[in-house]
């Protein structure tokens, strides 16, 4: 789930979640309708009935977006995907989904199913509002199939992430047989769409449509982002699918043992090798790691009778990868735990120092060389 989110429930292991800037957007459309929309037809005096009425319709949308997100997760978990979490927010929803489509239909079929499922919710809305006759019902059902049919539009536009850009996707890539072009101009066409939808926010903005302006504004932005790190992730996953630990990581030639005194370690090992943090082993098993942070705990005066033992972090254990282990999954440790150098691990024998920037060139080395 999104972080900043509250978890709701459980449905066939899917963990279902709001994030707080739902709240925001369950608390601005009730007043929109309950204000304005509502009354004109509900009469000025209804006040209560229009906020009420209100209400159940902004809960019912939010209902409607969930079993949109809930068809996704169902059809990825019967074409042997797997289905992690929903988390409703403002701009709609995101299903957590995991494990690659190894296939274009698989993908396909994933995406169409939301705007598919939207449209037959407005349908089903719509046939309610015309079949009972109750001005209240009436009310709350066209808006539910105006709004479903709303969703459904919006889906499909053909701009990487949304359904429409995920279908488009799929077409492209069962073209090409080329998933990595596929989602880059899938997601270029998602740029180009969020650039528009700016744009005409900025037009409605100077018409003095301040707030149907901004909410497309933010909505662009919100799509531009999504787009560009979709493909950034998908460019990253691809040209580094095969490429493991060991390929990446600089072999580490500098280590110092724990009982070398702190002076020793600034004039012969950090100094001579220029720098920051040197990995501490003993008969090559990795025991921590020492760094300028470390050191500065100790005062100048003191630095020859304290040891690297004493001061050097990871005594509690260290976060390690294999040198088998994919550089995808080393990212994604990096990212996680928020460190700058993951130590290389070949057994229990210390290779080396993986940062960031060695994956990123790499990654950067390959992209140059295409391969
Ligand atoms: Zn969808």
């Amino acid at each position: 789930m999104l972080g900043n989110s509250v978890r709701l429930f459980t449905v066939r292991g899917i963990e279902v979640g709001v994030h707080y800037s739902w709240l925001i957007i369950f608390g601005l459309f009730t007043w929109i309708l309950a204000t304005s929309a509502f009354p004109e037809v509900l009469g000025r005096h209804a006040e209560v009935e229009s906020w009420v009425l209100a209400a159940i319709t902004v809960v019912l949308m939010f209902v409607s977006v969930l079993i949109h997100e809930l068809a996704h997760s169902f059809v990825a978990l019967a074409r042997g995907l797997k289905a992690n979490s929903i988390t409703l927010f403002a701009f709609g929803g995101v299903s957590s989904l995991s494990g690659d489509a190894k296939e274009a239909s698989t993908e396909f079929l994933v995406a169409i199913v939301g705007p598919l499922t939207s449209f037959a919710l407005a349908g089903i809305a719509y046939g309610v509002a015309s079949i009972v006759n109750e001005t209240r019902i009436d009310l709350v059902f066209s808006y539910l199939a105006y709004i479903n049919f709303a969703l459904g539009v919006f889906n499909l536009v053909p701009g990487y992430p949304l359904d429409g850009g995920r279908v488009l996707r799929s077409i492209l890539w069962g073209i090409t047989n080329n998933v990595r072009k596929a989602t880059e101009w899938a997601g270029n066409v998602g740029k180009v769409v969020a650039w528009g939808m700016f744009a005409f926010g900025l037009f409605q903005i100077f018409n003095g449509q301040y707030v149907n302006g901004i909410w497309l504004a933010a909505i662009a932005w919100f799509l531009h982002n999504a787009a560009s790190n979709s493909v950034q992730q998908i460019v990253l996953e691809t040209r580094l699918r095969r490429v493991r630990a060991r390929d990446v990581v600089t072999r580490d030639e500098v280590t110092v043992a724990p009982g070398t005194s702190v002076a020793e370690l600034i004039d012969h090992f950090m100094l001579p090798s220029n720098r920051g943090s040197i990995a501490v082993t003993d008969n090559g098993r990795l025991v921590g790691i020492v760094s300028i942070r470390d050191i500065l705990k100790v005062p100048p005066a003191e630095r020859s009778q304290v040891m690297v033992a004493q001061v050097m972090s990871g005594q509690e254990g260290l976060l390690t990868i294999a040198a088998d282990a994919r550089v995808q999954d080393a990212v994604e440790l990096l990212a996680e735990h928020d460190l700058e150098q993951l130590p290389v691990m070949d057994g229990l024998h210390y290779v080396g120092m993986l940062t960031r920037a060695d994956v990123m060139r790499q990654l950067q080395l390959r992209e140059a060389l295409d391969v």
